[in-house]
């Protein structure tokens, strides 16, 4: 058991902030005890996965009554597919990440997984249904092998190091004096962005859950660091259901479904080829990170 010291008002804020970076903490608040505001029917059963299909029927809400943010989705994911949410900055996408993770109710319509209405099944077994790779992965004041491990307290050395393998962040952590003994976080070893995002990656691995979601990171890697990433992601989404919120699209190309997303709506979908072929609003959002990011290669080989 962790002995957490902290005021409980700053528990508050912290599990505000979370919230709203969709940061995958719902064990840690599951530990502290925390009275959420959303809570668990009486008596609710555990979810059921069995392939991990997942659909938003008719999907409305607001986070304040005036302002609609998204206005009637629906949408299913297939067990074991791919889909992308693209769209402009407030488009909604986050938000749609954190009503699957039901840290608030919808408004209107229903999600389902595998049938199962998220509001009457227990939120424990939802979040040990759903393994989110966030933009930015929170490390605790502890080893690099206590923050793979977190959430499987069980898990073996052997099964530590396969994750570490797969997530592509195995090698860097034997380079380093102390290896997986390595404190990190705020008061030790500071990780790089990239590094950090592979730590997250191997502890979602380590998890193992049916369905994933994953927020890209906007801000900026490296190249390689990219193309790592990315490799360790399809990896990881193998035989499992997944719905990344992308904000570069070069990255969803080969996805199963594109969800274009407009002020709370479905604007256009398919796939890459079709929406292109479309001509519509993904493919001029395609046109134009296109050409910045040309613009940008040009820049760093000048
Ligand atoms: P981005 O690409 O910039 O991350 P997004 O498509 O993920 O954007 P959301 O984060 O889902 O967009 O936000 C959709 C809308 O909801 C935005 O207008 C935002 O201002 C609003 N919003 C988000 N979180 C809250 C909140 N906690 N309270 C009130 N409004 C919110």
């Amino acid at each position: 058991m962790i002995q957490i010291t902290m005021p409980l008002g700053f528990l508050g804020t912290v599990y505000r902030e979370i919230r709203q970076s969709l940061v995958d903490m719902g064990e840690m608040f599951d530990l502290l005890q925390q009275q959420a505001e959303i809570e668990d029917k009486a008596d609710a059963p555990v979810l059921n996965v069995k392939g991990g299909e997942v659909t938003f029927e008719d999907v409305t809400f607001h986070y304040d009554p005036t302002r609609p943010i998204l206005k009637g989705i629906s949408l299913r994911v297939p067990p074991g597919q791919t889909v992308a949410l693209v769209g402009p900055s407030g488009s909604g996408k986050s938000t749609i990440g954190r009503l699957l993770f039901r840290f608030y109710d919808v408004t209107g319509g229903a999600i389902r997984i595998d049938g199962q209405d998220l509001r009457d099944v227990t939120q424990e077994s939802l979040h040990d249904a759903i393994g989110v790779v966030p933009q930015d992965t929170v490390l605790f004041n502890d080893t690099i092998r206590y923050n793979i491990a977190y959430g499987r307290a069980d898990a073996s050395e052997e099964e530590i190091i396969a994750a570490a393998k797969a997530a592509k962040i195995h090698d860097f952590v034997i380079s380093l004096p102390e290896g997986y003994d390595t404190a990190v976080g705020e008061r030790g070893l500071k990780l790089s962005g990239g590094e950090k995002q592979r730590v997250g990656i191997a502890r979602t691995i380590l998890k193992n859950p049916p369905i994933l979601l994953l927020d890209e990171a906007t801000s900026a890697l490296d190249t390689q660091t990219e193309r790592d990433i990315q490799t360790s992601l399809k990896a990881m989404g193998k035989g499992r259901t997944v719905i990344t919120i992308a904000h570069r699209l070069s990255t969803i190309a080969d996805a199963d479904r594109i969800i274009v997303l407009e002020k709370g709506e479905i604007v256009e979908e398919g796939r890459h080829e079709d929406l292109l072929m479309q001509r519509g609003r993904y493919a001029s959002m395609w046109a134009r990170q296109s050409a910045e990011e040309e613009e940008a290669e040009e820049q760093g080989a000048a």
